[in-house]
Protein backbone atom coordinates (compact mmCIF):
# COMPACT_ATOMS: atom_id res chain seq x y z
CA UNK A 1 0.00 0.00 0.00
CA UNK A 2 1.34 3.70 -0.59
CA UNK A 3 1.21 5.83 1.73
CA UNK A 4 1.16 9.88 0.70
CA UNK A 5 3.95 11.69 1.03
CA UNK A 6 2.53 14.15 2.82
CA UNK A 7 0.11 13.23 5.48
CA UNK A 8 -2.27 16.13 6.86
CA UNK A 9 -2.40 15.96 10.84
CA UNK A 10 -6.24 16.78 11.37
CA UNK A 11 -7.84 18.02 15.07
CA UNK A 12 -10.76 18.06 16.87
CA UNK A 13 -13.42 21.19 16.69
CA UNK A 14 -13.72 22.46 20.23
CA UNK A 15 -14.88 25.25 21.70
CA UNK A 16 -15.18 27.24 18.27
CA UNK A 17 -11.45 26.16 17.34
CA UNK A 18 -9.68 23.56 15.35
CA UNK A 19 -7.53 21.72 18.48
CA UNK A 20 -4.62 19.59 18.25
CA UNK A 21 -4.85 15.73 19.59
CA UNK A 22 -2.97 15.90 22.83
CA UNK A 23 -3.14 12.27 23.28
CA UNK A 24 -0.29 11.72 20.74
CA UNK A 25 -2.18 9.02 19.60
CA UNK A 26 -3.88 8.96 15.84
CA UNK A 27 -5.48 6.83 13.24
CA UNK A 28 -5.29 6.62 9.19
CA UNK A 29 -7.70 8.37 6.88
CA UNK A 30 -7.01 6.70 3.80
CA UNK A 31 -8.99 7.19 0.24
CA UNK A 32 -10.60 3.89 -0.14
CA UNK A 33 -10.31 4.66 -4.13
CA UNK A 34 -6.70 4.87 -3.91
CA UNK A 35 -5.52 3.02 -0.76
CA UNK A 36 -3.26 5.69 0.16
CA UNK A 37 -3.33 7.17 3.96
CA UNK A 38 -4.57 11.02 3.34
CA UNK A 39 -4.61 12.56 7.30
CA UNK A 40 -3.96 11.20 10.68
CA UNK A 41 -7.10 11.41 12.54
CA UNK A 42 -6.21 12.21 17.09
CA UNK A 43 -7.95 9.83 19.32
CA UNK A 44 -9.32 11.71 22.20
CA UNK A 45 -8.67 10.66 25.89
CA UNK A 46 -11.36 10.76 28.29
CA UNK A 47 -9.66 13.75 29.86
CA UNK A 48 -9.87 15.61 26.05
CA UNK A 49 -13.65 14.56 25.77
CA UNK A 50 -14.23 15.97 29.58
CA UNK A 51 -12.52 19.38 28.43
CA UNK A 52 -14.86 19.56 25.21
CA UNK A 53 -17.96 18.70 27.42
CA UNK A 54 -17.20 21.36 30.52
CA UNK A 55 -16.68 23.87 27.41
CA UNK A 56 -19.93 23.05 25.71
CA UNK A 57 -21.86 23.05 29.32
CA UNK A 58 -20.55 26.77 29.71
CA UNK A 59 -21.64 27.50 26.46
CA UNK A 60 -25.21 26.21 27.11
CA UNK A 61 -26.98 28.64 28.95
CA UNK A 62 -26.23 31.38 26.42
CA UNK A 63 -27.33 29.89 23.50
CA UNK A 64 -30.90 27.88 25.29
CA UNK A 65 -32.01 31.95 26.55
CA UNK A 66 -31.34 32.50 22.70
CA UNK A 67 -35.12 32.88 20.88
CA UNK A 68 -35.69 30.22 19.17
CA UNK A 69 -35.88 32.06 15.85
CA UNK A 70 -32.83 33.72 16.65
CA UNK A 71 -31.44 29.97 16.52
CA UNK A 72 -33.19 29.33 13.88
CA UNK A 73 -31.53 32.02 12.15
CA UNK A 74 -28.29 30.86 12.53
CA UNK A 75 -29.43 27.34 10.70
CA UNK A 76 -30.54 29.54 8.00
CA UNK A 77 -27.19 31.02 7.49
CA UNK A 78 -25.43 27.42 7.78
CA UNK A 79 -28.01 25.97 4.92
CA UNK A 80 -26.98 28.90 2.55
CA UNK A 81 -23.09 27.92 3.82
CA UNK A 82 -23.33 24.14 2.85
CA UNK A 83 -24.52 24.84 -0.58
CA UNK A 84 -21.93 27.96 -1.02
CA UNK A 85 -19.30 25.79 -0.33
CA UNK A 86 -21.08 22.16 -2.22
CA UNK A 87 -18.36 21.99 -4.61
CA UNK A 88 -15.31 21.70 -1.78
CA UNK A 89 -17.76 19.69 0.40
CA UNK A 90 -18.41 16.81 -2.04
CA UNK A 91 -15.06 16.44 -2.79
CA UNK A 92 -14.06 16.20 0.66
CA UNK A 93 -17.05 13.39 0.45
CA UNK A 94 -15.82 11.66 -1.87
CA UNK A 95 -12.38 11.13 -1.30
CA UNK A 96 -12.39 10.16 2.19
CA UNK A 97 -15.70 8.02 1.45
CA UNK A 98 -14.93 6.78 -1.99
CA UNK A 99 -18.50 7.61 -3.15
CA UNK A 100 -19.18 8.70 -6.53
CA UNK A 101 -20.34 12.22 -7.26
CA UNK A 102 -23.83 11.86 -7.89
CA UNK A 103 -24.40 9.76 -4.42
CA UNK A 104 -22.19 12.34 -2.91
CA UNK A 105 -24.45 15.03 -4.13
CA UNK A 106 -27.88 12.84 -2.90
CA UNK A 107 -26.50 12.50 0.10
CA UNK A 108 -25.75 16.33 1.11
CA UNK A 109 -28.99 16.77 -0.26
CA UNK A 110 -30.39 14.73 2.42
CA UNK A 111 -28.59 16.46 4.78
CA UNK A 112 -29.95 19.71 3.86
CA UNK A 113 -33.55 18.39 4.74
CA UNK A 114 -32.35 17.64 8.41
CA UNK A 115 -31.26 21.29 8.43
CA UNK A 116 -34.54 22.62 6.72
CA UNK A 117 -36.47 20.30 9.58
CA UNK A 118 -34.66 22.06 11.94
CA UNK A 119 -35.28 25.33 10.64
CA UNK A 120 -38.75 25.12 11.51
CA UNK A 121 -38.27 23.96 14.90
CA UNK A 122 -39.96 27.01 16.33
CA UNK A 123 -43.18 25.18 14.95
CA UNK A 124 -41.93 21.89 16.73
CA UNK A 125 -41.24 23.23 19.88
CA UNK A 126 -44.56 24.96 20.44
CA UNK A 127 -46.12 24.02 23.80
CA UNK A 128 -49.90 23.41 24.98
CA UNK A 129 -51.51 26.21 27.26
CA UNK A 130 -55.19 25.38 29.52
CA UNK A 131 -56.85 28.58 31.07
CA UNK A 132 -58.41 28.31 34.49
CA UNK A 133 -57.49 24.53 35.27
CA UNK A 134 -57.52 26.01 38.70
CA UNK A 135 -59.10 29.31 40.58
CA UNK A 136 -57.04 31.89 38.52
CA UNK A 137 -54.93 29.05 37.81
CA UNK A 138 -53.30 28.12 34.04
CA UNK A 139 -51.42 25.68 32.93
CA UNK A 140 -48.72 25.62 29.80
CA UNK A 141 -46.31 22.69 29.15
CA UNK A 142 -43.24 24.02 27.07
CA UNK A 143 -40.38 22.00 25.83
CA UNK A 144 -37.04 23.30 26.99
CA UNK A 145 -33.53 21.76 25.66
CA UNK A 146 -31.46 18.82 27.58
CA UNK A 147 -28.32 20.67 27.88
CA UNK A 148 -25.15 19.21 26.81
CA UNK A 149 -25.99 16.20 23.91
CA UNK A 150 -24.09 13.68 22.34
CA UNK A 151 -24.24 12.07 18.45
CA UNK A 152 -21.93 8.75 17.42
CA UNK A 153 -21.80 8.37 13.47
CA UNK A 154 -20.78 5.85 11.82
CA UNK A 155 -18.69 6.06 8.61
CA UNK A 156 -20.97 5.86 5.62
CA UNK A 157 -22.55 8.95 5.58
CA UNK A 158 -19.69 11.78 6.87
CA UNK A 159 -22.23 14.81 6.37
CA UNK A 160 -25.93 12.97 6.40
CA UNK A 161 -26.19 11.32 9.21
CA UNK A 162 -24.51 13.61 12.08
CA UNK A 163 -26.32 16.89 10.49
CA UNK A 164 -29.99 14.22 10.99
CA UNK A 165 -28.72 13.31 14.59
CA UNK A 166 -27.52 17.11 15.19
CA UNK A 167 -29.12 19.73 13.55
CA UNK A 168 -32.48 19.58 14.96
CA UNK A 169 -30.36 19.16 18.82
CA UNK A 170 -28.65 22.49 17.94
CA UNK A 171 -31.96 24.06 16.79
CA UNK A 172 -34.14 23.87 19.84
CA UNK A 173 -31.32 25.28 22.11
CA UNK A 174 -28.83 22.38 23.23
CA UNK A 175 -24.91 21.98 22.80
CA UNK A 176 -23.72 19.20 21.09
CA UNK A 177 -20.58 16.79 20.71
CA UNK A 178 -20.56 14.84 17.50
CA UNK A 179 -18.15 12.30 17.83
CA UNK A 180 -17.77 11.65 14.47
CA UNK A 181 -16.29 8.56 12.24
CA UNK A 182 -12.86 7.97 12.66
CA UNK A 183 -12.61 6.97 9.02
CA UNK A 184 -14.19 10.02 7.82
CA UNK A 185 -13.43 13.13 10.35
CA UNK A 186 -12.46 15.52 7.65
CA UNK A 187 -16.52 16.14 6.66
CA UNK A 188 -17.03 17.02 9.83
CA UNK A 189 -14.40 19.23 10.22
CA UNK A 190 -15.55 21.09 7.92
CA UNK A 191 -18.82 21.46 8.62
CA UNK A 192 -17.45 22.54 11.93
CA UNK A 193 -16.05 25.84 9.95
CA UNK A 194 -19.61 26.53 8.40
CA UNK A 195 -21.33 26.11 11.78
CA UNK A 196 -18.78 29.03 13.28
CA UNK A 197 -18.75 31.17 9.67
CA UNK A 198 -22.32 31.25 9.84
CA UNK A 199 -22.67 33.12 13.88
CA UNK A 200 -23.21 29.15 16.20
CA UNK A 201 -21.74 30.26 19.24
CA UNK A 202 -18.53 28.61 19.90
CA UNK A 203 -19.24 25.80 22.38
CA UNK A 204 -22.29 25.14 20.89
CA UNK A 205 -21.18 22.65 18.23
CA UNK A 206 -18.02 20.18 19.07
CA UNK A 207 -16.18 17.52 17.33
CA UNK A 208 -14.71 15.53 19.27
CA UNK A 209 -12.66 12.70 17.20
CA UNK A 210 -11.57 9.35 18.67
CA UNK A 211 -13.08 6.18 19.96
CA UNK A 212 -13.91 4.11 22.88
CA UNK A 213 -12.29 6.40 25.23
CA UNK A 214 -14.11 8.96 24.07
CA UNK A 215 -17.42 7.40 23.66
CA UNK A 216 -17.16 5.87 27.11
CA UNK A 217 -16.70 9.42 28.34
CA UNK A 218 -19.75 10.75 26.51
CA UNK A 219 -21.41 7.80 27.99
CA UNK A 220 -20.31 7.86 31.23
CA UNK A 221 -19.80 12.32 32.37
CA UNK A 222 -22.69 13.38 33.85
CA UNK A 223 -23.22 16.11 32.22
CA UNK A 224 -24.38 14.37 28.86
CA UNK A 225 -28.14 14.25 28.78
CA UNK A 226 -28.46 12.71 25.83
CA UNK A 227 -26.97 10.35 22.81
CA UNK A 228 -28.01 9.71 19.43
CA UNK A 229 -26.27 6.94 18.37
CA UNK A 230 -25.64 5.34 14.31
CA UNK A 231 -23.64 2.66 13.35
CA UNK A 232 -23.41 -1.25 13.58
CA UNK A 233 -25.57 -3.67 15.77
CA UNK A 234 -23.02 -4.73 18.67
CA UNK A 235 -22.10 -1.14 19.02
CA UNK A 236 -25.48 -0.09 19.45
CA UNK A 237 -26.77 -2.36 21.50
CA UNK A 238 -23.34 -1.89 24.09
CA UNK A 239 -24.31 2.26 23.60
CA UNK A 240 -27.80 1.96 24.76
CA UNK A 241 -27.02 -0.51 27.32
CA UNK A 242 -24.58 1.54 29.02
CA UNK A 243 -26.23 5.20 28.43
CA UNK A 244 -29.49 4.33 29.65
CA UNK A 245 -27.09 2.52 32.78
CA UNK A 246 -25.97 6.25 33.06
CA UNK A 247 -29.15 7.53 33.32
CA UNK A 248 -28.84 8.97 29.68
CA UNK A 249 -32.22 9.01 26.97
CA UNK A 250 -30.74 7.33 24.34
CA UNK A 251 -31.50 6.32 20.78
CA UNK A 252 -29.11 3.70 19.20
CA UNK A 253 -29.82 3.05 15.50
CA UNK A 254 -28.07 -0.47 14.14
CA UNK A 255 -27.73 -1.91 11.10
CA UNK A 256 -30.00 -3.51 8.67
CA UNK A 257 -30.75 -6.66 6.00
CA UNK A 258 -33.50 -5.24 3.98
CA UNK A 259 -35.31 -7.42 1.53
CA UNK A 260 -37.21 -6.37 -1.99
CA UNK A 261 -40.11 -9.31 -1.92
CA UNK A 262 -41.21 -9.33 -5.74
CA UNK A 263 -44.67 -10.95 -6.44
CA UNK A 264 -45.68 -12.84 -9.57
CA UNK A 265 -47.41 -9.84 -11.06
CA UNK A 266 -44.36 -7.44 -10.75
CA UNK A 267 -42.93 -5.84 -13.95
CA UNK A 268 -39.71 -7.54 -13.71
CA UNK A 269 -37.36 -5.54 -15.94
CA UNK A 270 -38.70 -2.32 -13.35
CA UNK A 271 -37.41 -4.91 -10.51
CA UNK A 272 -34.62 -4.99 -11.13
CA UNK A 273 -33.44 -1.88 -11.98
CA UNK A 274 -35.01 -0.90 -9.14
CA UNK A 275 -33.11 -3.60 -7.16
CA UNK A 276 -29.69 -2.71 -8.85
CA UNK A 277 -29.48 0.50 -7.74
CA UNK A 278 -30.92 0.31 -4.27
CA UNK A 279 -28.76 -2.92 -3.63
CA UNK A 280 -25.51 -2.00 -4.72
CA UNK A 281 -25.25 2.08 -4.78
CA UNK A 282 -22.19 3.02 -2.83
CA UNK A 283 -20.89 -0.20 -2.58
CA UNK A 284 -23.83 -1.45 -0.56
CA UNK A 285 -23.08 0.72 2.16
CA UNK A 286 -26.01 1.74 3.79
CA UNK A 287 -28.04 0.64 6.21
CA UNK A 288 -31.10 0.66 3.92
CA UNK A 289 -29.48 -0.68 1.20
CA UNK A 290 -31.70 -3.92 -0.43
CA UNK A 291 -29.64 -7.05 1.06
CA UNK A 292 -31.87 -9.81 -0.12
CA UNK A 293 -34.20 -10.06 -3.02
CA UNK A 294 -36.91 -12.67 -2.59
CA UNK A 295 -38.96 -13.68 -5.52
CA UNK A 296 -42.06 -15.51 -4.91
CA UNK A 297 -42.33 -18.46 -6.57
CA UNK A 298 -39.81 -20.33 -8.79
CA UNK A 299 -40.70 -18.95 -12.03
CA UNK A 300 -40.85 -15.69 -10.86
CA UNK A 301 -37.12 -16.50 -9.51
CA UNK A 302 -35.61 -17.91 -12.67
CA UNK A 303 -36.75 -15.07 -14.80
CA UNK A 304 -35.58 -12.40 -12.44
CA UNK A 305 -32.04 -13.91 -11.20
CA UNK A 306 -31.92 -14.29 -15.43
CA UNK A 307 -32.43 -10.43 -15.90
CA UNK A 308 -30.66 -9.20 -12.93
CA UNK A 309 -27.53 -11.67 -14.16
CA UNK A 310 -27.06 -9.71 -17.18
CA UNK A 311 -27.71 -6.29 -15.55
CA UNK A 312 -25.41 -6.77 -12.70
CA UNK A 313 -22.67 -8.25 -14.09
CA UNK A 314 -22.16 -4.55 -16.71
CA UNK A 315 -21.92 -2.56 -13.53
CA UNK A 316 -18.99 -0.47 -13.75
CA UNK A 317 -16.72 -0.40 -10.28
CA UNK A 318 -14.08 2.68 -10.29
CA UNK A 319 -13.14 5.43 -9.09
CA UNK A 320 -15.43 8.25 -8.38
CA UNK A 321 -13.59 10.46 -10.82
CA UNK A 322 -13.98 7.87 -13.69
CA UNK A 323 -16.83 8.83 -15.79
CA UNK A 324 -19.64 6.68 -15.45
CA UNK A 325 -18.94 4.36 -12.45
CA UNK A 326 -21.47 2.81 -10.72
CA UNK A 327 -19.92 2.36 -7.59
CA UNK A 328 -16.57 2.56 -5.87
CA UNK A 329 -14.94 1.33 -3.13
CA UNK A 330 -15.78 -0.24 0.34
CA UNK A 331 -14.04 1.84 3.06
CA UNK A 332 -11.41 -0.38 4.02
CA UNK A 333 -8.82 -3.42 3.64
CA UNK A 334 -10.36 -5.13 6.46
CA UNK A 335 -14.07 -4.62 5.02
CA UNK A 336 -12.91 -5.63 1.66
CA UNK A 337 -11.70 -8.93 3.06
CA UNK A 338 -14.53 -9.37 5.94
CA UNK A 339 -17.16 -9.45 2.52
CA UNK A 340 -14.71 -11.71 0.51
CA UNK A 341 -14.81 -14.08 3.19
CA UNK A 342 -18.58 -13.54 3.63
CA UNK A 343 -18.90 -14.67 -0.15
CA UNK A 344 -17.01 -17.41 0.45
CA UNK A 345 -18.07 -18.66 3.22
CA UNK A 346 -22.26 -18.71 1.94
CA UNK A 347 -20.38 -20.17 -1.46
CA UNK A 348 -19.30 -23.37 0.86
CA UNK A 349 -22.29 -23.45 2.07
CA UNK A 350 -24.30 -24.22 -0.71
CA UNK A 351 -25.03 -20.61 -2.30
CA UNK A 352 -24.91 -20.55 -6.07
CA UNK A 353 -22.46 -17.53 -7.40
CA UNK A 354 -24.36 -16.11 -10.35
CA UNK A 355 -22.20 -12.85 -10.47
CA UNK A 356 -18.36 -12.73 -9.22
CA UNK A 357 -17.40 -10.00 -7.23
CA UNK A 358 -14.47 -11.53 -6.29
CA UNK A 359 -13.07 -12.13 -10.02
CA UNK A 360 -13.09 -8.58 -11.29
CA UNK A 361 -9.42 -7.15 -12.25
CA UNK A 362 -9.86 -4.44 -10.22
CA UNK A 363 -10.46 -6.21 -6.95
CA UNK A 364 -7.00 -8.42 -7.76
CA UNK A 365 -4.89 -5.95 -8.87
CA UNK A 366 -5.74 -2.27 -7.64
CA UNK A 367 -4.69 -0.90 -4.72
CA UNK A 368 -8.02 0.68 -3.52
CA UNK A 369 -10.49 -1.30 -1.38
CA UNK A 370 -12.78 -2.74 -4.59
CA UNK A 371 -15.04 -5.60 -4.13
CA UNK A 372 -17.44 -5.88 -7.42
CA UNK A 373 -20.94 -6.56 -7.45
CA UNK A 374 -21.59 -10.67 -6.12
CA UNK A 375 -24.98 -12.12 -6.51
CA UNK A 376 -26.09 -15.26 -4.72
CA UNK A 377 -28.96 -17.40 -5.29
CA UNK A 378 -30.11 -20.09 -3.31
CA UNK A 379 -29.49 -18.45 0.04
CA UNK A 380 -31.01 -20.58 2.70
CA UNK A 381 -32.14 -19.68 6.42
CA UNK A 382 -29.00 -21.98 7.57
CA UNK A 383 -26.78 -19.45 6.22
CA UNK A 384 -24.76 -17.19 8.01
CA UNK A 385 -25.86 -14.59 5.30
CA UNK A 386 -29.72 -15.06 5.08
CA UNK A 387 -29.79 -13.05 7.97
CA UNK A 388 -26.34 -10.91 9.13
CA UNK A 389 -25.41 -7.82 7.69
CA UNK A 390 -22.53 -7.80 4.95
CA UNK A 391 -21.54 -4.16 4.63
CA UNK A 392 -20.51 -4.97 0.98
CA UNK A 393 -21.93 -5.74 -2.36
CA UNK A 394 -22.53 -9.39 -1.61
CA UNK A 395 -26.44 -9.57 -2.61
CA UNK A 396 -28.64 -12.47 -1.60
CA UNK A 397 -31.79 -14.42 -3.97
CA UNK A 398 -33.83 -15.95 -1.09
CA UNK A 399 -36.73 -18.00 -3.04
CA UNK A 400 -39.88 -18.48 -1.52
CA UNK A 401 -42.99 -20.28 -2.64
CA UNK A 402 -45.93 -17.45 -1.29
CA UNK A 403 -46.15 -14.18 0.53
CA UNK A 404 -46.72 -15.51 3.90
CA UNK A 405 -43.88 -17.44 3.62
CA UNK A 406 -41.64 -14.38 2.57
CA UNK A 407 -43.33 -12.46 5.56
CA UNK A 408 -42.07 -15.45 8.12
CA UNK A 409 -38.68 -15.26 6.95
CA UNK A 410 -38.56 -11.28 7.10
CA UNK A 411 -40.32 -11.40 10.43
CA UNK A 412 -37.74 -14.29 11.77
CA UNK A 413 -34.59 -11.51 11.28
CA UNK A 414 -33.08 -9.97 14.26
CA UNK A 415 -32.32 -6.82 11.72
CA UNK A 416 -35.64 -5.27 10.94
CA UNK A 417 -34.55 -1.28 8.95
CA UNK A 418 -36.46 -1.61 6.00
CA UNK A 419 -37.99 -3.71 3.61
CA UNK A 420 -40.16 -3.50 0.39
CA UNK A 421 -42.64 -5.27 -1.70
CA UNK A 422 -43.16 -4.82 -5.64
CA UNK A 423 -46.70 -5.94 -6.85
CA UNK A 424 -49.56 -4.65 -8.80
CA UNK A 425 -51.85 -6.65 -6.48
CA UNK A 426 -53.47 -4.08 -3.92
CA UNK A 427 -54.38 -6.71 -1.47
CA UNK A 428 -50.95 -8.18 -1.20
CA UNK A 429 -49.21 -4.86 -0.38
CA UNK A 430 -51.67 -4.30 2.16
CA UNK A 431 -51.36 -7.75 3.72
CA UNK A 432 -47.25 -7.27 3.62
CA UNK A 433 -47.95 -3.75 5.08
CA UNK A 434 -49.65 -5.01 8.16
CA UNK A 435 -47.81 -7.97 8.74
CA UNK A 436 -44.63 -7.39 8.62
CA UNK A 437 -42.75 -6.69 11.55
CA UNK A 438 -39.99 -4.14 10.25
CA UNK A 439 -39.73 -0.22 10.72
CA UNK A 440 -39.73 1.35 7.38
CA UNK A 441 -41.75 -0.32 4.34
CA UNK A 442 -42.23 0.40 0.85
CA UNK A 443 -44.54 -0.40 -1.94
CA UNK A 444 -43.01 -0.88 -5.13
CA UNK A 445 -40.07 2.11 -3.91
CA UNK A 446 -36.42 0.50 -4.18
CA UNK A 447 -35.45 1.76 -0.53
CA UNK A 448 -38.29 2.93 1.56
CA UNK A 449 -35.91 5.91 3.26
CA UNK A 450 -38.49 8.29 4.20
CA UNK A 451 -37.83 12.08 3.59
CA UNK A 452 -35.99 14.26 6.22
CA UNK A 453 -39.44 15.93 7.55
CA UNK A 454 -40.61 11.92 8.64
CA UNK A 455 -39.99 9.80 11.42
CA UNK A 456 -36.76 7.35 10.20
CA UNK A 457 -35.71 4.02 12.64
CA UNK A 458 -36.21 0.54 12.26
CA UNK A 459 -37.00 -1.85 14.77
CA UNK A 460 -35.66 -5.28 16.90
CA UNK A 461 -32.12 -5.59 16.18
CA UNK A 462 -31.84 -2.34 14.24
CA UNK A 463 -33.13 0.02 16.82
CA UNK A 464 -32.34 0.62 20.83
CA UNK A 465 -34.63 2.97 22.51
CA UNK A 466 -37.79 4.88 21.27
CA UNK A 467 -36.35 8.00 19.33
CA UNK A 468 -36.48 8.24 15.42
CA UNK A 469 -33.59 10.24 13.54
CA UNK A 470 -35.11 12.36 10.82
CA UNK A 471 -38.84 13.78 11.86
CA UNK A 472 -40.27 15.68 14.16
CA UNK A 473 -39.54 13.33 17.06
CA UNK A 474 -36.13 14.35 16.77
CA UNK A 475 -37.56 17.56 18.51
CA UNK A 476 -39.48 15.51 20.98
CA UNK A 477 -35.98 13.38 21.91
CA UNK A 478 -33.73 16.80 22.38
CA UNK A 479 -36.27 18.24 24.35
CA UNK A 480 -38.02 17.82 27.90
CA UNK A 481 -41.31 18.83 28.45
CA UNK A 482 -42.23 20.78 31.77
CA UNK A 483 -45.52 21.51 32.80
CA UNK A 484 -45.98 24.97 34.61
CA UNK A 485 -48.94 25.51 36.85
CA UNK A 486 -49.38 29.40 37.57
CA UNK A 487 -51.68 31.65 39.71
CA UNK A 488 -51.61 35.49 39.19
CA UNK A 489 -54.62 36.15 42.16
CA UNK A 490 -56.08 39.61 41.66
CA UNK A 491 -56.39 39.94 45.26
CA UNK A 492 -54.42 40.03 47.93
CA UNK A 493 -56.63 38.03 50.02
CA UNK A 494 -54.55 35.34 51.84
CA UNK A 495 -55.51 31.73 51.06
CA UNK A 496 -55.88 28.61 54.00
CA UNK A 497 -53.71 25.40 53.81
CA UNK A 498 -55.25 22.53 51.93
CA UNK A 499 -54.18 19.38 53.31
CA UNK A 500 -56.57 17.42 50.29
CA UNK A 501 -55.29 16.24 47.11
CA UNK A 502 -55.93 19.35 45.34
CA UNK A 503 -58.60 19.08 42.68
CA UNK A 504 -59.87 21.99 40.28
CA UNK A 505 -63.52 21.20 41.23
P1 LIG B 1 -19.50 1.17 13.89
O1 LIG B 1 -20.51 0.63 14.81
O2 LIG B 1 -18.23 0.41 13.72
O3 LIG B 1 -19.05 2.64 14.35
C1 LIG B 1 -20.00 3.65 14.61
C2 LIG B 1 -19.40 4.64 15.60
O4 LIG B 1 -19.16 3.98 16.84
C3 LIG B 1 -18.07 5.22 15.16
O5 LIG B 1 -18.04 6.59 15.49
C4 LIG B 1 -17.05 4.42 15.95
O6 LIG B 1 -15.87 5.14 16.24
C5 LIG B 1 -17.79 4.09 17.23
N1 LIG B 1 -17.40 2.80 17.79
C6 LIG B 1 -17.05 1.68 17.11
N2 LIG B 1 -16.78 0.68 17.97
C7 LIG B 1 -16.96 1.17 19.22
C8 LIG B 1 -16.86 0.61 20.52
N3 LIG B 1 -16.50 -0.64 20.71
N4 LIG B 1 -17.13 1.41 21.57
C9 LIG B 1 -17.51 2.68 21.39
N5 LIG B 1 -17.62 3.27 20.18
C10 LIG B 1 -17.37 2.52 19.09
O7 LIG B 1 -20.22 1.40 12.49
P2 LIG B 1 -19.57 1.84 11.12
O8 LIG B 1 -18.79 0.70 10.57
O9 LIG B 1 -18.91 3.16 11.25
O10 LIG B 1 -20.89 2.07 10.23
C11 LIG B 1 -21.54 1.04 9.53
C12 LIG B 1 -22.69 0.48 10.34
O11 LIG B 1 -23.62 1.52 10.68
C13 LIG B 1 -23.50 -0.53 9.57
O12 LIG B 1 -23.84 -1.58 10.42
C14 LIG B 1 -24.73 0.24 9.14
O13 LIG B 1 -25.87 -0.55 8.86
C15 LIG B 1 -24.94 1.12 10.31
N6 LIG B 1 -25.75 2.28 9.98
C16 LIG B 1 -27.03 2.32 10.46
C17 LIG B 1 -27.85 3.38 10.12
C18 LIG B 1 -29.28 3.43 10.59
O14 LIG B 1 -29.92 4.45 10.41
N7 LIG B 1 -29.81 2.39 11.20
C19 LIG B 1 -27.36 4.43 9.33
C20 LIG B 1 -26.04 4.36 8.89
C21 LIG B 1 -25.24 3.29 9.23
Amino acid sequence: MTEAVSVKKLTHFINGELVEGKSNNYSKVYNPTTGEVIAEVPIATAEETREAIAAAKAAFPAWRDLSVAKRAEVLMRFRFLLTENMEQLLDIICTESGKTLEDARGEVTRALESVDLAIGAPHLVKGEYSVNVGGQINAYSAKYPLGVVAAISPFNFPIMVPLAQTSMAVAVGNAVILKASEKVPMTSLFVSELWKKAGLPDGIWTVVNGSKDAVNELLENPTVQAISFVGSTPVAKYIYETGSKYGKRVTALGGGKNNMVVMPDADLEQVANAFIGAAYGAASQRCMAISTIMPVGEETADRLVAILKEKISNLKVGSYKEEGTDFGPVISKESKENILKAIDLAERQGATVVVDGRELDIVKNAEGFFVGPTLLDNITKEMEIFDEEVFGPARNVVRVSTLSEAIDFINGQDLANGVTIFTNDGAAARKFTTEIDVGMVGVNVPIPIPVGYHNFAGFKGSRFGEGHMFGPDQARFFTKTKTVSERWPDTKETTASTFAFPSNN
